[in-house]
């Protein structure tokens, strides 16, 4: 039976689930999204809109009311909020697995419980916790705030006894937690699906590169020997069972010089360093995700040929309006997320390199450096 599906967001997450959703008609009637953005992303692509902050009490109730499933693209949903409208729609990931994930400390005391591998961590409540915190974890130590932080941006790093007390001030009133650093050789994600009947799948290993704390290139598959990888895939695994979510998860993790697994942090929903799947595999995440938390049997993530993902960021130099990106080349397959104005690193598109017949990464990792010069966004003058 059709149903409609309501998304608390409609950034390029939620354009990309909508045109999932599409292909998907005798499952889902139509898709309402919940976001600030007057003609936000997912509405380009012909989604609904209810114009509201995510976190409108009256705008959740409105969007429930309207729906007979809703899901996110954002983890800063309100779960209190959330819970109260599960009478009238079916919430997935459930409310109580967000408000889990979305505070980093119950989400690292959740895993660790669980025995699943983490970064040490503290909770920090006061100037004093951390000194003694730092007295335990030594130099550098990343200070983090608990809630509403992604792309690094709620993180400090204290590298001396100096960085104390700015530490501390630069997150104000916020709830904080302390973490050892991890000298990690690579990062690497999972994108894993957990249906609403219990079936769990996860993609191939991914290595994931960040420039400025924000996502800029995913390799698929990640280059690391296979028992790294049977590792990863054995930790996400664990993880989809025991926090029970319904829906796509995309599972951040450090992969340190002995070769150890540690979970940085999980996210609720479908992940960046997964826009690769649209291409690479013979499900996507996006379509993985609607059919997880419909219940359907979860499709093969087979990856079928390696591929580079590499985003689409906005100059650090200026903020505007910006010269369209095309890209004529038929194994390049170029997404823009229909994002007006580009603002310094704000994400607005992405690209995926598709290896031919016998390529290999390396190959493509090639051919990116020289498409990055053609996908580089330059001011509209
Ligand atoms: P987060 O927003 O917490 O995922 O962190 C953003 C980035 O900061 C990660 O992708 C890592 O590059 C880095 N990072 C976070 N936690 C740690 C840690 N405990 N040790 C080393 N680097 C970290």
């Amino acid at each position: 039976m059709s149903k409609i599906l309501g998304i608390i967001g409609g950034g390029q997450l939620g354009m990309m689930i909508a045109e999932a959703a599409k292909k998907m008609p005798y499952y889902i009637l139509k898709v309402i999204v919940l976001d600030p953005t007057k003609n936000c992303p997912a509405a380009q692509v012909g989604a609904e809109q209810i114009i509201a902050d995510f976190k409108d009490e009256k705008a959740i109730h409105e969007l429930a009311e309207r729906s007979d499933i809703i899901t996110y693209e954002i983890e800063s949903g309100n779960s209190d909020v959330l819970k109260s409208v599960q009478s009238k729609a079916e919430i997935n990931p459930s409310p109580d697995t967000l408000r889990i994930i979305q505070d980093k400390f119950l989400q690292k005391t959740f895993l660790s419980e669980n025995n699943i591998p983490t970064a040490e961590f503290l909770q920090i409540n006061s100037i004093e916790d951390l000194h003694q915190g730092l007295k335990k974890f030594g130099y550098p130590s990343l200070l983090k705030a608990r809630r509403d932080a992604y792309d690094g941006r709620g993180n400090y790093k204290i590298t001396s006894s100096e960085d104390i007390q700015k530490a501390h001030d630069f997150f104000k009133d916020q709830n904080l937690m302390l973490e050892k650093f991890v000298p990690f050789k690579m990062e690497v994600s999972v994108i894993a699906a957990r249906n609403t009947k219990g079936q769990i799948t996860t993609y191939p290993l991914v290595e994931n590169m960040h420039e400025d704390n924000i996502l800029r290139e995913t390799i698929a598959p990640a280059r690391v020997p296979t028992i790294v990888s049977a590792k990863s895939k054995d930790i996400a695994k664990t993880t989809m069972a025991v926090l029970k979510g319904a829906g796509v998860f995309g599972i951040e993790m450090f992969v340190t010089e002995n070769d150890q697994i540690l979970i940085n942090e999980i996210a609720p929903r479908v992940h960046n360093s997964g826009h690769h799947t649209l291409q690479s595999c013979e499900t996507s995440q996006f379509e993985q995700h609607l059919r997880a938390i419909l219940g359907l049997e979860l499709g093969s993530v087979k990856l079928v040929h390696p591929t580079v993902m590499y985003n689409i960021l906005g100059s650090k130099k200026f903020q505007g309006e910006y010269i369209p990106i095309e890209i004529t080349d038929e194994d390049i397959f170029l997404k823009m997320y229909g994002k007006k104005i580009s603002k310094p690193l704000r994400k607005l598109g992405h690209i995926n390199l598709v290896a031919k017949q016998g390529e290999s990464t390396e190959d493509l990792l090639q051919k990116l450096a020289v498409i990055k010069e053609k996908v580089r966004v330059k001011q509209l003058t």
